[in-house]
C-alpha cells in the first residue's frame, strides 16, 4: 500500500515533491535493466545521490520540523527502493520467460536416428556354425595367433624343409615365432591341456603371405576341429561333416570327399559340400559345377597323437578345417572376399 506521501510533502516540502515527481517520470523511461541500476545511483548514491544531497539540508529546516523533515526522506527512500526492487524483479522475469522460450523444446521435430550396429557378417555364419558343433557335443576352444614353430610346424608332422615351412608362405617374426598359419596349432594345445575323448572346434584368424586378389587374404577365418577318442574311424569323419551341412543349409545338402594330402592327417581329404543354391544342377555361385569346397580333413597323423603322449594303438581321431570367410563369401554370393575385410560401413549395413 503505497504511502500518503504526496500530498504531505507538497505541504512541507517542494523539494522533497520534486525528487520524488522527477523519479516517477525517470521510473517510465525505464527500459533495460541496466537503466534501473543507473537510476539506483542517481538518487540513492551515496556520494551523489539526489535524496542524500536533500539529507544535507536538515540543518536549514526549522528545529521543530527536522523530526518530520527526516522522516519524509527516510519514507521517500524506501518509495524509491521498493519502486526500483520491483522493476529489478520483473526484468528478471522478463529474462526468465526469454530464456525458457529460448530453451523450449518442439517435441514435434524430427528426432535423429541413431545408427544400431550390429555383428560383422563372418562373426554372425562363425556364431552359427559354433552353435551347431556346440549341439554336437563339441567344445569351443582359443590359441594364440603368434605362435612357436613347434605348435604351428614341428607338432603338426611339419618337418623343417617342408614347403609349409617357408618364408615365403608364412609371417616370421622371429626364427621360431610366427602368425600361425592354420588354426591347427589349437589341436596340440587342446591335446596337451586334456586327455581324450576330445570334442574342440577352435574358430580364429590365421596368416599366409598370400597376395590380396578376389579370392585371396593374407588374413583369413579358419574353424578348426578335433575329435579323439576311442575307435574314431573315418566314418564318423564323414557323418559328423555330412551332419553339420544338413544343419547349416538342409537335409538335401550332401558331401564329398576327394582324397588329399596334409601332413597331420592320414588319409587327408578335402571336402566338397553340394551347392546350397542349385543342390548340383549348376549355377553361378558354384560355377556350374554343382560343388563348393568346404575345407580340408583327415584322420589325425599317428605322429602328432604321439607328439602330444597320445597312444595311437589306443586312440584315434579326425580332424578338420574349414574356411570360414570363403562360406561367407558364397552364402552372401560375394565376388571379392576382401570386401569382408575393408570395413567399409556401407557395405557391412547390409547384413544388418
Ligand atoms: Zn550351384
Amino acid at each position: 500500500m503505497k504511502r500518503g506521501l504526496g500530498p504531505f510533502l507538497s505541504s512541507m516540502d517542494e523539494g522533497l515533491k520534486k525528487i520524488r515527481e522527477q523519479f516517477l517520470e525517470d521510473l517510465r523511461a525505464v527500459t533495460r535493466a541496466e537503466d534501473a541500476t543507473a537510476l539506483k545511483d542517481k538518487y540513492l548514491g551515496r556520494k551523489s545521490g539526489l535524496i542524500g544531497a536533500e539529507k544535507k539540508r536538515v540543518g536549514s529546516i526549522a528545529a521543530e520540523s527536522r523530526a518530520e523533515f527526516g522522516r519524509l526522506i527516510n519514507d521517500l527512500s524506501r518509495e524509491v527502493e521498493e519502486e526500483l526492487a520491483r522493476l529489478n524483479e520483473k526484468f528478471a522475469a522478463g529474462q526468465e520467460t526469454e530464456r525458457l522460450e529460448r530453451e523450449r523444446l518442439d517435441i514435434t521435430m524430427p528426432g535423429t536416428r541413431q545408427r544400431l550396429g550390429h555383428l560383422h557378417p563372418i562373426t554372425l555364419l562363425r556364431q552359427k556354425i559354433e552353435d551347431i558343433f556346440v549341439s554336437m557335443g563339441y567344445s569351443v576352444e582359443d590359441g594364440p595367433e603368434i605362435e612357436t614353430s613347434f605348435y604351428n610346424f614341428d607338432a603338426l608332422n611339419i618337418p623343417v624343409g617342408h614347403p609349409a615351412r617357408e618364408s615365403a608362405d608364412t609371417f616370421y617374426i622371429s626364427e621360431n615365432l610366427a602368425l600361425r598359419s592354420q588354426t591347427s596349432n589349437v589341436q596340440i594345445h587342446a591335446m596337451q591341456r586334456r586327455k581324450p575323448p576330445l570334442r574342440v572346434i577352435a574358430p580364429g584368424r590365421v596368416f599366409r603371405r598370400d597376395t590380396p586378389d578376389p579370392t585371396h587374404n593374407p588374413m583369413f577365418f579358419q574353424l578348426e576341429g578335433l575329435t579323439v577318442d576311442r575307435n574314431i574311424t573315418l566314418g564318423d569323419l564323414k557323418g559328423t561333416l555330412e551332419e553339420f551341412v544338413h544343419l547349416l543349409f538342409g537335409p538335401n545338402i550332401r558331401t564329398r570327399f576327394r582324397a588329399s594330402y596334409f601332413p597331420f592327417v592320414e588319409p587327408g581329404a578335402e571336402v566338397d559340400y553340394l551347392c546350397f543354391v542349385c543342390e548340383g544342377a549348376g549355377c553361378r555361385v558354384c560355377k556350374q559345377s554343382g560343388w563348393i569346397e568346404l575345407g580340408g580333413s583327415g584322420m589325425v597323423h599317428p605322429n602328432v597323437l604321439e607328439t602330444v603322449g597320445i597312444d595311437p594303438e589306443e586312440y584315434s581321431g579326425f580332424a578338420f578345417g574349414l574356411g570360414i570367410d570363403r562360406m561367407c563369401a558364397r552364402m552372401y554370393d560375394l565376388d571379392d572376399i576382401r570386401l569382408l575385410y575393408e570395413n567399409d560401413v556401407r557395405f557391412l549395413e547390409q547384413f544388418a
